[in-house]
């Protein structure tokens, strides 16, 4: 029998971007919320392939 999990055992918080390495605001997980804000963008211009982690840096570099 496996012992039960609580609370004490959650995944680690993440703390930083898996993106750019900034401070992740409450509530997000993986991504900042410009990372986000700028793969949604890159989403809506690039419709018939993945978004590349480059299509990402280009938008932030034009918007930010
Ligand atoms: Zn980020």
């Amino acid at each position: 029998m496996e012992p039960s999990i609580g609370p004490a055992a959650r995944p680690t918080q993440r703390t930083a971007c898996v993106r750019c390495d900034g401070p992740l605001a409450a509530g997000d997980r993986y991504t900042c919320r410009p990372c986000v804000e700028a793969a949604y963008q890159a989403c809506r211009e690039i419709t018939d392939r993945h978004v590349l982690a480059s299509d990402i840096l280009a938008v932030r570099r034009r918007t930010g």
